[in-house]
């Protein structure tokens, strides 16, 4: 499983406070198993272990054979630094409340400054009482309609885990794009040289054409300082910009010789024109 990939995960868990139906324990298990999550905690459940909650794992042994086995909820939160309670309802507690997504983004923050989490849930009928949710810290409400808020236990630590997952994974997308070192950008004054060396190319190819250059600069300007070259990049560019510029020397020069060229024949016509008048 992942969590020896990363130690973090051994600090998150999630607690079933007296689970009822022991199949929703199972199906919470298979829940944390598919997110890859695994610890799970009961505190007095009515049923445990129950072959009706391994048929519900559908698999996910490892997380019931691993699952902490608590008598009471500060039991289980006796190492904790950071519980979020999940409810349905605002209860008669006064806590900050977030969101699943929100409450993902601090549990893993929390985690990553090494504390340990975890997730509380509550019993199928009667939910997180008061004096387990004055145990958290913050209690995360899935946005659920108001007059059918409740979901079923397991899907609501579905929910949870999934959230959790997305954040997982969007960090380490994160990780991996700013990951190949990169040059860092150009400064300001390789910028700039680089700005007179593209606006003076220009010239020299004639893409003004009479036009002021002032629009197209500015644009050009705005696009590569978004760009944010770096200098090997920038190397690349001027290298293009010179043989621009060289190419448009040499189609310069070919054309002023076949101009004079044409000056010498008109003048050479000229002259046999005139023997011919002789
Ligand atoms: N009848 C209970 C609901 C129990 S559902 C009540 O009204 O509170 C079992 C557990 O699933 C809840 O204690 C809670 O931890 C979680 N849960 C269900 N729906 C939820 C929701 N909309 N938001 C947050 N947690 C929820």
């Amino acid at each position: 499983m992942r969590s020896t990939a990363d130690p973090d995960l051994a600090r998150l868990r999630f607690v079933l406070t007296r689970p009822s139906h022991p199949g929703n324990i199972g199906a919470a298990a298979r829940a944390l198993r598919t997110m890859g999550f695994e610890r799970l905690a009961l505190v007095a459940p009515a049923r445990f272990p129950d072959p009706e909650a391994t048929a519900l794992a559908a698999g996910a042994d490892a997380v019931l054979a691993t699952a902490a086995l608590h008598a009471t909820l500060p039991d289980a939160l006796a190492d904790c630094t950071l519980a979020l309670g999940l409810s349905a309802r605002r209860r008669g507690v006064s806590l900050p409340e977030l969101d699943p997504r929100a409450a993902a983004a601090v549990v893993w923050t929390a985690l990553r400054r090494g504390e340990t989490v975890a997730l509380v849930f509550g019993n199928e009928r009667t939910g997180l009482e008061n004096d387990e949710l004055a145990r958290c810290h913050v209690m995360v409400r899935i946005p659920s309609v108001d007059d059918f808020s409740s979901l079923n236990l397991a899907q609501a630590v579905q929910v949870m885990a999934y959230e959790l997952r997305m954040v997982e994974r969007a960090d380490a997308a994160a990780a991996t794009t700013t990951a190949p070192a990169r040059e860092p950008p150009a400064g300001g004054a390789d910028m700039e040289r680089f700005f007179d060396h593209l606006f003076a190319a220009l010239h020299t190819i004639d893409f003004h054409k009479g036009r002021a250059p002032i629009t197209i600069e500015q644009r050009l300007r705005k696009l590569f300082l978004r760009a944010k070259p770096d200098a090997r990049e920038l190397r690349v560019l001027h290298g293009i910009l010179s043989d621009a510029e060289r190419m448009a020397r040499l189609a310069g020069r070919a054309t002023s010789e076949q101009t004079a060229q044409q000056g010498q024949d008109r003048a050479a016509g000229a002259g046999k024109g005139a023997d011919g008048d002789q």
